[in-house]
């Protein structure tokens, strides 16, 4: 990149993970692949920013699934030579006194009209480094805490010093998604020290860094929030940091990474209008915006559905919101689009779970992060309930995916209930859980399917991206009212909820006895008996939903609300 250029970019955007493609193992889920979203889109629009993150050289990792659905983890080998450039810089950072080096690759995301957003992916696989040290940026959210607090070292204290030593000069704002970058927050107040002064308060300029800091939360619930024992934190980083000033990231002997961001941003915001407001209770005192997630939607959409788009909305792939002109189009060619992404679920799954599924069969999806609050078990609740179903209003086939963490024990137990219940249903009604989910599923599944089910336990998912995936593929969500889908979900027109707004003492056996109720009564005989209204919802799912719900609207409340 010329110098003009590198003096140009104004915004770095920090995050641990980022999903561009399947092949680059460097995401887990949804922060990931939202990540990498929104740096498509800011390169679609020609925003004048960065990104950094860590190389995830291992990913995450690929799962292997046994017969009675025992998850095990295999470390992935990503050719990062055919995605990434490696430049000719090298920072380091302090850790226990040791100088870790950090080398850094390039990756280039190419929006539609030319513009670029250059990506840094740290790495520390390198031979001056101790054995320790080279591994720091193996493992997508592996090891310990203390592994994961020198990712954090590496991401947020080595990120600022690489875009500098790059020769990024001119960064206004540093944008943190999620907690993880927070400590690039306090190498920014380090740098305003005053050395001598004896007032704590005048010491640092706060006011400054916040006027760098954005902050976005991803995480409805206190516990799923980064932090680390104190003694963890000086042990890594000596006196190369703020200590002094403990009331603003130290609470409890502890370092909450989320404190530290909250303190040190101005803008703040949560992913969905609910999350915003689930927020603003856990950290009261704070002023916290809500910026709805979208998708990229020239990333999800079908083969079938691009065609049909371009021919009935020309300029759709520029200007997102056009896609609301979809209730104009045939309903047949909206029929025959979703057959195609429907045939080529199928072939899939059959060919890698010889699931024997057909293509007329009312087809069920539901895939996403295995752990107990998202209840993927839900719907398998009462088998001789769902047979009856089946039997009656119309049969059914459903298709599961989703890795858990490899330290989530509930989540492990899950799939393998899930297993045991594919087997008893055998008979009666087709399922496939398919092995190691990734973006190439994920779009396979939401393309493909006729009915996204969603059922996390409220208020705990922020907002959820794979929903819109399907709208955005005419396929309506049957999803509990959490997360983005208070936003999206209009009753018989966009799809439907499950239960009511309540969060507090909320019965999974009665969401259970309200999905099979919607099942049965509304959305089998309505798929199998009333094709128009069927397709009507389809389109009503694009238009009014994918037009809104993407990250190109998103980017620009981004830039409207936070950058400028
Ligand atoms: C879209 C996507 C997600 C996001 O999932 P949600 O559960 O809807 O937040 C996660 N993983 C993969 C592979 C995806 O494609």
């Amino acid at each position: 990149m010329n110098k003009q250029d590198l003096g140009k970019r104004k915004i770095a955007y920090f995050t641990m993970e980022v999903g561009f493609d399947p092949k680059m193992a460097t995401y887990s889920g949804g922060l990931g692949v939202l990540a990498g979203d929104t740096l498509k889109s800011c390169a679609d629009l020609g925003v004048s920013l960065i990104a950094v993150t860590l190389l995830n050289e291992k990913g995450y990792f690929a799962q292997k699934l046994g017969a009675e659905g025992a998850q095990a983890e295999v470390p992935v080998d990503w050719p990062k030579e055919e995605f990434l450039t490696l430049l000719p810089v090298q920072v380091s950072v302090n850790i226990e006194d040791r100088e870790v080096r950090i080398r850094v690759w390039e990756y280039i995301v190419k929006g539609i009209t030319g513009a670029t957003i250059p990506v840094h992916f740290l790495d520390t696989n390198l031979q001056e480094n101790s054995e320790y040290d080279r591994g720091l940026t193996s493992f997508l959210y592996g090891g310990d805490q203390w592994y994961r607090l020198c990712q954090e070292i590496i991401l947020g204290i080595g990120g600022v010093r690489a875009i500098e030593a790059i020769g990024y000069k001119n960064i206004e704002k540093y944008h943190m998604n999620e907690g993880h970058a927070s400590l690039l927050a306090l190498e920014l107040l380090e740098r305003t020290k005053k050395d001598g002064e004896q007032d704590v308060h005048k010491k640092y300029d706060l006011e400054s860094v916040r006027n760098k800091c954005i902050f976005t939360t991803h995480t409805p619930v206190a516990a799923g929030h980064d932090r680390f024992p104190l003694d963890f934190v000086k042990r890594a980083l000596r006196s190369n940091l703020p200590f002094e000033m403990p009331d603003i990231f130290i609470r409890d002997n502890e370092i909450n990474m989320t404190w530290i961001a909250l303190n040190l941003s101005k803008y703040i915001n949560g992913v969905a209008k609910k999350h915003g407001e689930v927020t603003r209770e856990m950290f009261p005192g704070y002023t916290i915006d809500s910026i709805t997630n979208g998708i990229h939607l020239l990333t999800w959409v079908a083969t079938s559905f691009k065609k049909l788009y371009d021919k009935y909305i020309p300029g759709w792939q520029s200007d997102y919101f056009s896609l609301r002109y979809a209730l104009g189009i045939p309903k047949e060619e909206i029929f025959q689009a979703h057959f195609e992404a429907k045939k080529e679920l199928i072939d899939y799954v059959n060919a890698r779970a010889g699931a024997g599924m057909d293509y007329d069969t009312f087809t069920i999806g539901f895939a996403r992060r295995v752990t107990p609050y998202k209840r993927a078990d839900l719907l398998l609740t009462d088998i001789n309930r769902l047979v009856e179903i089946n039997d009656k209003a119309g049969r059914i086939q459903i298709v599961y995916a989703g890795k858990a963490h490899p330290r989530d024990g509930g989540g492990k137990e899950l799939i393998k209930k899930i297993f045991s219940r594919i087997k008893e249903l055998k008979p009666k009604i087709k399922i496939a859980y398919l092995e190691n989910y990734d973006m190439t599923q994920g779009k396979l599944i939401t393309s493909g399917v006729d009915l996204w089910l969603n059922n996390p336990l409220p208020p705990q998912e922020a907002s959820g991206t794979s929903g819109m995936k399907a709208c955005l593929n005419g396929v309506p969500n049957l999803s509990v009212l959490d997360g983005w889908w208070i936003e999206g979900c209009i009753e018989n027109v966009t799809g439907w909820a499950i239960g009511t707004l309540q969060t507090q003492g909320r019965d999974s056996a009665q969401d259970a006895r309200d999905l099979y109720q919607k099942l049965e009564k509304i959305i089998l005989p309505m798929f199998y008996n009333e094709k128009d209204k069927w397709f009507d919802i389809m389109r009503h799912a694009i238009a009014l939903n994918a037009s809104f719900f993407n990250t190109q609207r998103m980017v620009q409340e981004y830039v409207l609300n936070a950058y400028l």
